[in-house]
């Protein structure tokens, strides 16, 4: 991903909506971004439609794609999804590095230069997320490895089920010591996360916040997504999964908390004033039925938002985007609690943060990461957010480019 080059973009979004960019760039970066250039030079290559900064996929579990279709028959909740979901757990390295292709391949085509995937199988020491690394890098597509810790089967400190053994390095301390043989490279980077205040207990939470730190590596943590796991929380530890957290000095501005349903008043105020970072999960959170999170209050509150396809359900960061503002909607009674830049901003330069990526826009010093969308029906409009995210689809993109390399060409 150290691709040096120059693109011709015929409309580019560069904060603001901007014609005829010429974009250069230079081992991997962008060197110079100069809008209203005619004609577009000899040697540039000449993206037709729009070109805006690629997409950040924040939390994926590439191994769910195979659920999709799967177990849309036969009813329950959340809770039996997830006994289902265990049985699509069991890999092999080369089953997964092959599936973890065909996975990367469909987010890129759908313009996601950058993708956080959630890891937590172990049942092959490091070889199943290193198995990811290198299927990323065969797609052309950055990853952000972000282990997570996974050690108890729920909060009274019961044992893990036979299903989840596999997930368990023991205890925090062999947790760490199989993270010191993963290794960052060109394309890929680390995290570190708390699988969930359900999985890790408090001593362990600390360990795996105090590697993250100590190493600057992002770090991720799956909050409140149901209900049971709060009141589970409140009636063993005394308090709610974010103030336990905070109790721990685990909140901060490296802190990804993904889903954040089932939020007091308090735990908005806690995640606001330590800026933490907020991954919703729309399409996922509808399949599984969950409710609704207070997105609009964490971001009155001084959080970031940003966005996933975790299950891979469906793969569309448009579609995350506007359905982070939609589901708010049919919640709250309510039109337009985020306004649509802020929903690009979510999909792009926030997730990219929240991996740990500086890309997301086009300006010097980023990394050269955009993609190219084009409608193939409908009359020509000029480029806004607005009808970015609610008139555009993944399938719509026509280029993508990762590093200054073209990864993408329809
Ligand atoms: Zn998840």
């Amino acid at each position: 991903m150290l691709g040096s080059g120059r693109w011709h973009a015929e409309q580019a979004w560069l904060g603001h909506r901007s014609e005829n960019v010429l974009i250069d760039v230079t081992s991997g970066r962008i060197e110079a971004v100069t809008a209203g250039v005619t004609p577009a030079p000899h040697d540039a290559v000449v993206l037709k439609g729009w070109t805006v900064p690629g997409f950040a996929n924040v939390h994926s579990h590439a191994f769910q794609r195979l659920l999709r279709g799967e177990i849309e028959s036969g009813g329950g909740d959340f809770w039996e999804w997830r006994d289902r979901m265990y049985s699509f757990a069991e890999w092999d390295p080369a089953d997964y590095f092959n599936h973890g292709r065909l996975v990367f391949r469909e987010m890129v085509e759908a313009g996601i230069t950058a993708v956080g995937e959630f890891h937590y199988l172990h049942g092959h020491g490091n070889e199943l997320g290193e198995a990811l690394i290198d299927a990323a890098r065969e797609e052309g597509i950055r990853i952000t490895l972000i282990d997570a810790c996974y050690l108890r089967g729920g909060l009274d400190g019961r044992p893990l089920g036979p299903e989840q053994m596999s997930f368990s390095d023991g205890d925090a301390d062999s947790w760490a010591r199989r993270m010191d043989q993963l290794h960052e490279s060109d394309g890929a980077r680390l995290a570190a996360a708390i699988h969930s205040v359900r999985a890790v207990d408090p001593e362990s939470m600390r360990i795996v916040a105090t590697y993250a730190r100590e190493r600057h590596f992002p770090l991720h943590v799956h909050l409140a997504e149901q209900q049971a796991e709060v009141d589970e929380c409140i009636s063993v530890e005394g308090c709610t999964p974010t103030e336990l957290l905070e109790r721990e000095g685990v909140l901060g501005p490296d802190l990804t908390a993904v889903h954040a349903i089932h939020l007091t008043d308090h735990d908005i105020s806690l995640l606001g004033a330590n800026e933490v970072s907020i991954c919703a999960c729309s399409t996922t959170e509808r399949d599984l039925a969950d409710r609704v999170g207070p997105l609009h209050a964490l971001a009155a509150a001084g959080c970031a938002l940003n966005v996933g396809s975790d299950s891979n359900a469906l793969i569309d960061m448009l579609e995350e985007a506007r359905g982070l503002e939609l589901d708010q909607r049919r919640a709250t009674g309510r039109r337009v609690l985020h306004q649509p830049e802020d929903l690009l901003r979510a999909a792009t330069v926030n997730g990219m943060r929240a991996l740990g990526w500086e890309s997301g826009e086009l300006k010097p010093g980023m990394l050269a990461d955009f993609v190219t969308l084009e409608q193939p029906r409908g009359p020509w409009r000029e480029l806004s957010p607005s009808y970015l995210v609610y008139g555009f689809s993944g399938r719509d993109v026509t280029n993508v480019v990762v590093g200054g390399e073209t990864v993408v060409r329809r």
